[in-house]
């Protein structure tokens, strides 16, 4: 079987891979799409995740489904031709946070795609991809698998919307347009929010936000003044969700949000130290959360997106096949031509 295989920077190659023996538990999945994520670009980029360089041959991708293809022994939960979304985050199961709820914040936590460990933790962007059936989460007769691939990324969304607290009635501001952007926008409307404005610095993007349903959107870089009312100088929002990782996007949250608003944070910042007005968070008394993959939102993701009631295509920009994985990975990278871009396996 061949595999998507980071080797440097921007040394991507489509390369074969041997299939190891399934052990107890285990599946094989016939991977059909892989949805490449801002941290898989990171990795292309530079080759490397935060004090993480990639130290050998590193298959990438966490988001993907397909059709289970061959079971081990003893595997009850999905049979040969069952479609499932591969769930990549393995948690151990028996820390103080696995065991409160919080398993993302797991001590000894392998996430599928990541170069933190060494060995590294193999992605999934391969033809074929041997898991525990406890990974593997069944879709919904006649959704897509691009459609289920969305199933990572959506429940990173539904964990930072849970820390944003009910939304019924709630105006949020999403600030970045980027595929977490448009799935918490989409999201946000299914929890019934009131409105949902978004901000984006290229036009792009939000066409898509425009196509999904955003009751405004806002281009800060053609019109930095758009998202502020003079009529409310404290701001109108009693949510935002910070997306895009840049500073002036969080001062134009917390300078947005009314007093006693929420920010929820799952942009990650290129500049680790980025500064924030402070004042503005203490006179408004404004609450400050951070969220960080997701914990038990998977399943839940999963039978969202089979649902159909997230009408989701405008995130759908692309799909390329995995010997085109160099110009599917460079499209990926231009927020002006695309959103989220699969490989299709
Ligand atoms: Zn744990």
């Amino acid at each position: 079987m061949k595999a998507v295989v980071l080797h440097a920077i921007e040394d991507l190659r489509v390369e074969p891979r041997d299939e190891r023996p399934l052990g107890p538990g285990e599946v094989r999945v016939r991977v059909e799409s892989g949805g490449i994520c801002g941290s898989d670009l990171h990795y292309f980029h530079h080759a490397r995740m935060g004090d993480f360089p990639v130290r050998e041959p590193f298959v990438l991708g966490h988001e993907a489904a397909g059709t289970v293809a061959e079971i081990g022994s003893g595997v009850t939960t999905v049979a040969v031709g069952d479609r499932v979304a591969i769930n990549p985050s393995h948690p151990c199961g028996a820390c103080d946070y696995c065991r409160s709820d919080r398993e993302n914040l797991c001590a000894d936590m392998v996430f599928l795609g990541s170069s933190r460990r060494f060995p590294h933790a193999q992605g999934i962007f391969a033809e074929t991809f041997a898991t525990h059936e406890r990974q593997c989460v069944k879709v919904a007769p006649g959704t897509p698998s691009r459609v289920a691939a969305l199933a990572e990324p959506l429940s990173v969304v539904l964990h930072a919307l849970s820390h944003a607290g009910p939304l019924l009635g709630r105006r949020v501001l999403v600030t970045g347009a980027g595929p977490i952007g448009a799935l918490s926008l989409a999201a946000a409307r299914h929890a019934g929010a009131a409105a949902v404005e978004i901000t984006d610095v290229t036009p792009e993007p939000l066409k898509a936000a425009e196509a999904l349903g955003a009751d405004r959107t806002h281009n800060v870089a053609a019109n930095p003044g758009s998202v502020a009312d003079p009529a409310r100088p404290r701001g109108r929002f009693d949510v935002a969700v910070e997306c895009s990782g840049h500073p002036a996007a969080l001062a134009t949250c917390l300078q947005q949000l009314a007093p006693g608003g929420t920010l929820v944070q799952i942009g990650v910042y290129a500049d680790a130290r980025a500064t924030f007005p402070m004042d503005v968070v203490m006179t408004k008394e404004l609450t400050l959360k951070s969220s960080f993959r997701f914990a038990r939102e998977f399943p839940v993701a999963v039978a969202m997106l089979g649902s159909g009631r997230l009408a989701l295509d405008p995130v759908l920009s692309h799909e390329f096949a995995i010997a085109d994985a160099m110009e599917a990975f460079r499209t990926a990278a231009d927020r002006r031509k695309s959103m989220k871009v699969h490989l299709r396996f």
